[in-house]
């Protein structure tokens, strides 16, 4: 007869970006580890410094924790929300209130999580009460992935996804919801969902409400959204994909953001699909491997994320920390409200905003025109992204930014500037997406939807378009982008030759690994196997040695790994350990952004995107410009 596990009594189960029953590895281990798991979600919105969720993302998450809670009442349990402004704090007092003997969670990865988490661990370590952590959000933890030849890991995301298509073993298998839990004390106080401060202000809420239209939240949601995805749109998707007149993609990433449903899961459902066309005679392997690289994209980004966890506020190419931006903010608005005068770009503003969602090429184009027509900060535009998505992810946006503004080494290069017209040509041929979100423009002729300033004035007069008065002109012309530009590429190839930094050298982070502090200074080998040991189907290793994220009493992937790429994924977690001087006056668990010296001869001014206020007033505070050499 197979032994019977010593359980623990009580185990906290920290919920964050991970809010569902199945596929959820932490959730799994607590249940079979502990007679009671209690589920906690902790409020702690200041603890993220200027990326403090914006308005569509509060409204997101309260739905999706109240019906998180609805499906743990369901299981016998409850959700125990907690608000605080020290997340570490609050545990500890959990656990003390209790009498909890261990906490499990699932990791994050962006660089405010990974400080925040680590100080969890330790001071929870401290006080003897071992965490446990858990691969719920990839499907390969980043340190799996690493360069064979080079022992670094990948900064391109080709090689990056082959070798994830390649890995020897597959990515977990989906674990299914436990049958039931053990009830939660009426003792362990909970905050009332609804009561909670999810908003900054109620004009916010009352603003957000009406996203209730567009997006359902929940598992319920997320499960609609998939099926009709794998039932209408993914065959197609190799072709349709990129079209932005009509639906073409899955709509998937609010679910995804928050952990409503699973990557695992999504990826073995369209590997099923994909096999049910297969057995049908119906050759859908390029669309399938098409959608499977958009998710691949999703997990480059935490990977970029984990290795380079100063993606989101500096390039990696180190050439363009020079590049002499403009800090106008007049542009900046215009921008931001839909007003450029161009209505391919005003269309997804509009969208965007009213929303919190647009098609990925929407985004880049946006975001492109941002960055290299008006030659503003990318960071800018990060922010305000942030602010305005429903499925704002500090990651995904990070990589779509530093794409666009060529920061990646795979990316177009800086000087690349999207041809507006043709781009209008390929992906909204007849206006029709134009049309549904700038609806004064509606009545214009397709010839003239994507430039009105070239109609005449009688087919003008006709649509009722009055250029400069209800619609306006554009804020810049091609020519002066181009003009701007070639200037920018001159200031940053005279800092390049001074300073002899290689345009393609991706920036490395330091390598010393700081001791007995930093995330990866914590990796350390355990042997056993856990939930997340990829025994799912096909060539699951079982039972292995893996590397836990950091302290505590981790749980294996239960795969081997090199030691080499151990030792460099350690190195690139101990940078993540900000100096305690820097980060004094900062909201906890901010980490204080690295400043580097300016390329020789440049005057680099403050970090653009240290200095930004709150974007949900209009006044922003932006320092004074970047001095070009
Ligand atoms: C400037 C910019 C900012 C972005 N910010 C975000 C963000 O904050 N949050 C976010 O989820 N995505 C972001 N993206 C990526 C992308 O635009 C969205 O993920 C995608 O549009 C979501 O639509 P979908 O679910 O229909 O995607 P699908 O094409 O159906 O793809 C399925 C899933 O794959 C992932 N994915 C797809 N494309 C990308 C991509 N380019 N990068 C990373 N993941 C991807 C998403 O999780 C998505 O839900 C950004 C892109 C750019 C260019």
């Amino acid at each position: 007869m197979a032994e019977q596990k010593d359980k623990s009594n009580c185990v906290l189960l920290w919920c964050r970006r991970d809010l569902r029953l199945d596929d959820n590895p932490a959730l799994t281990a607590a249940v079979q580890d502990a007679h009671m798991v209690i589920p906690v979600f902790i409020w702690a919105p200041e603890e993220e410094g200027q990326f403090q969720p914006g308005r569509y993302s509060r409204w997101w998450t309260k739905q999706t924790v109240l019906l998180f809670n609805q499906q743990l009442q369901q299981l016998g349990a409850r959700l125990i929300v907690r608000r605080t402004s020290d997340t570490s704090k609050a545990l500890q007092q959990l656990v003390a209130e209790t009498g909890a003997s261990a906490v499990y969670f699932n990791h994050l990865y962006d660089p405010i999580s990974l400080v925040r988490d680590h100080e969890v661990k330790q001071s929870l370590t401290r006080t003897n009460i071992p965490c446990r952590s858990f691969n719920s959000d990839l499907l390969y933890e980043p340190w799996e992935i690493m360069d064979p030849q080079t022992e670094q890991p990948y900064t391109c995301f080709e090689n990056f996804w082959n070798r994830v298509l390649s890995m020897p073993y597959p990515p977990p298998f989906p674990t299914a919801p436990p049958a039931k839990m053990a009830p939660v004390p009426e003792a362990v106080q909970s905050v009332e969902i609804n009561k909670l401060d999810w908003f900054m202000t109620p004009e916010q809420e009352a603003s957000s409400d009406q996203l209730r239209f567009k997006w359902k939240p929940g598992i319920s949601g997320a499960l609609e959204k998939l099926d009709a995805f794998l039932s209408g749109r993914l065959h197609q998707f190799e072709h349709d994909r990129a079209k932005v007149d009509r639906e073409s993609t899955s709509q998937l990433s609010p679910w995804i953001h928050i952990g409503t449903i699973s990557v695992r899961y999504i990826f073995y459902r369209v590997c099923q699909r994909q096999a049910e066309w297969a057995a049908q005679g119906k050759d859908t392997s390029q669309s399938c491997k098409d959608f499977l690289q958009q998710m691949g994209y999703r997990e480059y980004s935490r990977y970029l994320s984990f290795h380079f966890p100063f993606i989101h506020e500096r390039a990696l190419l180190a050439h363009l920390r020079a590049c002499p931006w403009r800090m106008d903010q007049v542009t900046f608005k215009a921008w931001r409200q839909g007003q450029s005068g161009y209505p391919l770009i005003d269309a997804a503003m509009r969208q965007l905003c009213s929303t919190g969602w647009c098609h990925n090429r929407m985004r880049v184009v946006a975001a492109s025109f941002m960055v290299k027509n008006l030659l503003l900060p990318w960071q800018w535009g990060l922010k305000h992204f942030w602010d305005t998505q429903l499925d704002a992810d500090l990651e995904c946006d990070a990589l779509g930014w530093q794409y666009v503004s060529g920061g990646l080494a795979d990316a177009h290069p800086f000087s690349y500037i999207i041809d507006l017209e043709r781009e209008a040509s390929r992906f909204d041929p007849d206006g029709e997406y134009v049309r549904r979100w700038l609806p004064v423009l509606a009545r214009l002729p397709t010839a003239y939807i994507h430039a009105p300033w070239r109609a005449p004035h009688e087919v003008l007069a006709a649509a009722d378009v009055e250029l400069g008065a209800n619609y306006p002109m554009p804020i810049i012309s091609r020519e002066e982008s181009v003009a701007n530009m070639a200037e920018a590429c001159r200031v940053l190839d005279r800092c390049t030759s001074s300073s002899g930094v290689s345009h393609k050298q991706p920036y490395r982070a330091p390598t010393e690994v700081v001791s007995g502090s930093g995330i990866g200074a914590m990796l350390k080998p355990l042997t056993g196997s856990g939930p997340n040991t990829g025994t799912g189907t096909g060539t699951g290793t079982g039972t292995g040695t893996g590397y836990q994220l950091n302290g505590g009493q981790g749980s294996g992937s239960g795969n081997m790994q090199q030691p080499a790429a151990r030792r460099v994924a350690a190195q690139r977690g101990a940078v993540l350990h900000a100096p305690a001087a820097a980060s004094a006056g900062r909201p906890r668990g901010y980490h204080a952004p690295q400043r580097h010296a300016p390329a020789e001869g440049c005057s680099a001014g403050p970090s653009p995107s240290t200095q930004l206020t709150d974007s949900r007033t209009d006044a922003y505070q932006y320092p004074p410009a970047l001095q070009p050499c």
